[in-house]
């Protein structure tokens, strides 16, 4: 497969082509702008292979869009690209807009007058694989429900809003044009090379720096937690073996209030760095609570049985497991810190 991939300087879309890089014998084109939140050294594995190019580009330029899809005839878009931060888009929403809508809406007409074009056989094979949040469902009131694909959409950030758009434009562009289309719709992911503005990286670099570890309202907000990698691999399980039309939810199984997250990874840090920054005697004694995000969403949590049902997927990791190794993975890697900080 010819695989164009868009935002594949990010978090997830880096984990996603490397994946595809070490396990497959797929090319890939990554598509990015590059924006603070994209960094090609979360590439330096694999961008030596010949299997690999690079294409620094932004998704809402139609003309490149067109060329760039043209060029690298493609059997197959994964479309990861755009801004991703909650607390961002609630200080400024119009660079959302701009990508996450606009941006998909450029990405699905350069990919329908190229699908319009191309052979019978070919066409049977092309797919246009949206990305996307277990945010668009909004939140959970109870401690048991889960997020299932048919769940209503009840977005409350200006993130997910525009997430929840750029869904429904990929849907009615199967039904109405007949692209063959696959949604995924993830809950929170952690990891290697997460930017260190999210909850986890953010914690970690805090306690290593003896500064205060903020944490919203009380803490209590709960979220289900997937480790990148096996994000990673379940794309590639949609991608490839996944019903046209159809959406899969991706979830973690490690439903986790914030609170105890941050309390886990000050304990691992307490193993694995105990010599402290000065006047640090215990890293939990950082947290400090912060007023809360507007619309702060209480309780995500997805139900994934489709995935392993209909796929046989389902996650490798624990969380406690996916939280060590993240631990100790920033531990190894203030330099990637640092330079991703820098821009
Ligand atoms: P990220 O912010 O780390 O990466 C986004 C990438 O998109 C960056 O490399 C950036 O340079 C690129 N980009 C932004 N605007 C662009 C534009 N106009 N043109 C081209 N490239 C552009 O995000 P992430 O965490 O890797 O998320 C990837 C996708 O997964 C997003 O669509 C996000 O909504 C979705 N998602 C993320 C999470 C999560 O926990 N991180 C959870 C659910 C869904």
């Amino acid at each position: 497969m010819r695989i164009f991939v868009t935002g594949g300087a990010g978090f997830i879309g880096s984990a996603v082509i490397r994946h595809i890089i070490e396990n497959t014998d797929n090319t890939v084109i990554n598509i990015d702008k590059l924006t603070y939140a994209g960094n090609l050294n979360n590439l330096t594995e694999i961008e030596s292979n010949s299997r690999y190019s690079f294409f620094q580009a932004d998704i809402c330029d139609s003309q490149q869009m067109i060329k760039l899809i043209h060029e690298f005839e493609p059997n197959a878009i994964l479309h990861l690209a755009a801004e991703s931060h909650v607390d961002k888009s609630i200080t400024g929403s119009s660079e959302f807009i701009h990508t996450n809508i606009l941006g998909t809406y450029t990405l699905l007409e350069a990919a329908r007058e190229y699908f319009n074009n191309i052979s019978d056989s070919n066409k049977l094979k092309f797919r246009f694989h949206h990305i996307s949040t277990d945010e668009v469902y909004g939140d959970l009131d109870d401690f048991e429900s889960l997020f299932h694909e048919d769940s209503p959409y009840k977005p409350s950030s200006p993130y997910s809003a525009t997430k929840a758009s750029s869904d429904h434009l990929i849907r009615s562009w199967n039904r109405t044009y007949g692209l063959p289309t696959l949604i995924t719709n993830c809950s929170n992911n952690y990891g290697p090379y997460q930017f260190p503005e999210k909850l986890i990286p953010l914690a970690i670099l805090k306690a290593l720096k003896g500064e205060q570890i903020p944490i919203y309202g009380d803490g209590l907000q709960i979220r289900d937690w997937l480790f990148v990698e096996d994000h990673a691999k379940a794309i590639y399980e949609v991608l490839s073996r996944g019903k046209i039309g159809g959406t899969y939810n991706i979830g973690g199984h490690n439903e986790k209030r914030n609170i105890d997250v941050i309390k886990k990874i000050c304990s691992i840090l307490e193993k694995l760095a105990p010599r402290k920054p000065e006047g640090v005697i215990k890293y939990d004694d950082l947290i400090s609570f912060v007023d809360d995000r507007p619309g702060h969403d209480g309780r995500y949590a997805i139900d994934a049985s489709k995935m392993e049902k209909e796929l046989g997927w389902k996650p490798n990791e624990t969380f406690d497991s996916g939280i060590e190794k993240t631990v100790v993975w920033y531990l190894n890697n203030k330099e990637w810190c640092e330079s991703a900080l820098k821009g």
